[in-house]
């Protein structure tokens, strides 16, 4: 068997995204052991990386072993007992893998569902939450990786208080991307993923937990159904001065994860949320000058992940395919109901970068022009020169 030579690719998919030699380096260290003194100082300096990026003070903030579904499995599994009532947002592919994962704790979903591409409107949760009290919590997507929609979190938190639920938020393609104030807007339990914003490879997931939500987690009525997530057992190793066996570590996943956070801090938060939303507003002033249009109303639009829907002449697959094969860009398609009707293009922590989007602009342009659906050649890149060089200021 020969060696396994990666292609050279632009990863401007819904994850992942691409990752910065540091970060590459970073994985190639030697192992040490788990609950070497040294690896211990790693996880106390991830802890507290991770509760800048979050925006929050919470003492459990941890990174779960695993991709970002681990880190809504575990978000869920050790707050939801059976019986128990959960709203639940739907609007997309994220959503409904959250009802389904309350569903297989026994809990009780009480569905919000709105069309793809719409976010859930605050009042539409109130009355959700006036009408179900008591509820344990309130699930919502923060960043809906397959539809591009942004939903607005701060105003929930104070419904949430109101009604006594905890609210679980996935801040999976949002966390590294744009703000997320754990502490400010309310969050009782928010993850995310390695892979997204915070540009590092798949396999953990960043989880915080507020004292509240602590508190449920230590009164159960049962044990969590989940062994491998259970937050009680697994505190034991991320809190210090304790650092009990659970399970091994994943060790170079971690040590990545720490350059990683290392380059957000060196960048700032406020600088990296510009350059997203810089990055993502050239590109869809590109796209809609080759003639897509984008999923989400404009002002619910994310900076992380585009979404536009693509006209009945443009071969939807066709085109990803040769971004593919001829320009190393890897895009994503549709999921579910979308399937072949959007193009999913995520501009997230690396990758987004104004190299990258003239990139993909120009690769898009010239295949349409070969397959005839590009008629003014140039425009795109006019439109996205355009705002770079400071037009149409928001
Ligand atoms: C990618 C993603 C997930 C799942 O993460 P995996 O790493 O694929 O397990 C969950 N929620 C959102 C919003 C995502 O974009």
């Amino acid at each position: 068997m020969k060696n396994f030579l990666a292609p050279r690719r632009l990863l401007l998919g819904p994850g992942p995204s691409n990752v910065h030699p540091r970060v590459l380096q970073a994985l190639a260290t030697p192992l040490v052991g788990h609950l070497d003194p040294t690896f211990l100082n790693v996880m106390n300096d991830i802890q507290a990386l991770l509760r800048r990026v979050f925006s929050t003070t919470n003492q459990f903030t941890i990174a779960v072993s695993g991709t970002g579904s681990a880190g809504m499995e575990a978000a869920v599994v050790n707050v939801v007992e059976p019986g128990d009532a959960v709203i639940v947002g739907i609007n997309g592919v994220f959503g409904t893998r959250l009802a389904a994962i309350v569903e297989r704790c026994g809990g009780k979903v009480i569905r919000v569902e709105v069309p793809w591409g719409q976010v859930i409107e605050p009042d539409t949760i109130a009355a959700a939450l006036r009408q179900s009290s008591p509820v344990k919590a309130l699930a919502l997507v923060h960043a809906e990786t397959s539809t591009g929609a942004w939903q607005p979190l701060e105003p929930i938190s104070a419904l949430c208080r109101q009604y006594n639920a905890l609210l679980i938020v996935d801040a999976v393609t949002s966390l590294g991307g744009i703000p997320v104030e754990v502490d400010r807007w309310g969050m009782d339990i928010c993850y995310s993923a390695t892979q997204k914003c915070l540009s590092c490879p798949p396999g953990l997931a960043p989880l915080t937990l507020s004292e509240r939500a602590l508190s449920i987690v230590k009164n159960r009525r049962s044990p969590c159904q989940s062994w491998y997530f259970d937050l009680s057992l697994i505190a034991a190793y991320w809190t210090e001065h304790n650092r009990a066996y659970h399970h091994t570590a994943p060790i170079s996943m971690l040590y990545a994860l720490r350059e990683a956070l290392r380059l957000i801090e060196e960048e700032g938060l406020p600088a990296r949320f510009a350059r997203h939303q810089l990055n993502s507003r050239a590109l869809l002033a590109g796209l809609m000058a080759l003639g897509l249009d984008q999923l989400p109303p404009s002002d619910r639009q994310l900076p992380t992940l585009i979404c536009v829907t693509i006209p009945a002449h443009i071969d939807e697959a066709a085109v990803r395919s040769q971004l593919l094969e001829l320009f190393g860009i890897e895009i994503g398609g549709g999921l579910g109901p979308l399937k072949g009707k959007v193009w999913r293009i995520g501009l997230m922590g690396e990758s987004s970068t104004e190299a990258n989007v003239l990139t993909l602009l120009n690769a898009m342009e010239e295949i349409g022009i070969r397959s005839e659906w590009v008629s003014t050649p140039g425009a795109a890149l006019q439109a996205a020169a355009h705002i770079y060089s400071g037009g149409d200021k928001v």
